[in-house]
């Protein structure tokens, strides 16, 4: 396919095409990281995961939507695309599984994912329920290594 046209991001250029365009592999966790637009809030900080988004026949949708829908299938109604590797802005189909908003809370809860306002500021994540840091959940060979010898 010619890409010299400084246009070659156009709605001309397949979606598959942009697609990849606008994502990385990272070799250590496999994860295709969404280097396009994103949902990102400065104002709001932290407090806003920030997902990759791609302009698809007009509206912008979530990156990681339309990674499922490209490499998997359609979502059905009232489904959400959920990240099984905890990163907001990967878009590997092998890292996303479809699951509820219910299941999206509770998996955000499990991983210590969640934002609390009042969390990191009062002290609960040194003391508090979230005490483990939620350090627990990471898949951390280094430190399985250290704890083996
Ligand atoms: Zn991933």
């Amino acid at each position: 396919m010619d890409r010299s046209s400084p246009n070659k991001f156009n709605q001309f250029v397949p979606l598959i095409d942009r697609f990849f365009h606008q994502c990385i592999p990272e070799p250590n966790s496999g994860c295709w990281i969404w280097t396009g637009t994103t949902t990102w809030h400065p104002r709001k900080g932290s407090d806003v995961l920030t997902y990759g988004r791609i302009r698809v026949a007009g509206p912008q949708l979530y990156a990681h939507r339309v990674a499922w829908e490209l490499f998997c299938s359609e979502i059905p109604a009232g489904l959400k695309v959920l990240h099984k590797c905890d990163n907001t802005l990967c878009v590997n189909p092998d890292h996303l599984f479809l699951g509820t908003q219910r299941d999206n809370i509770y998996d955000c809860e499990l991983k210590g994912r969640a934002y609390h306002p009042s969390g990191v500021d009062n002290g609960a994540f040194s003391h508090g329920k979230y005490a483990s840091g939620g350090e627990w959940y990471r898949d951390r060979p280094e430190k399985r290594r250290t704890r083996a010898r």
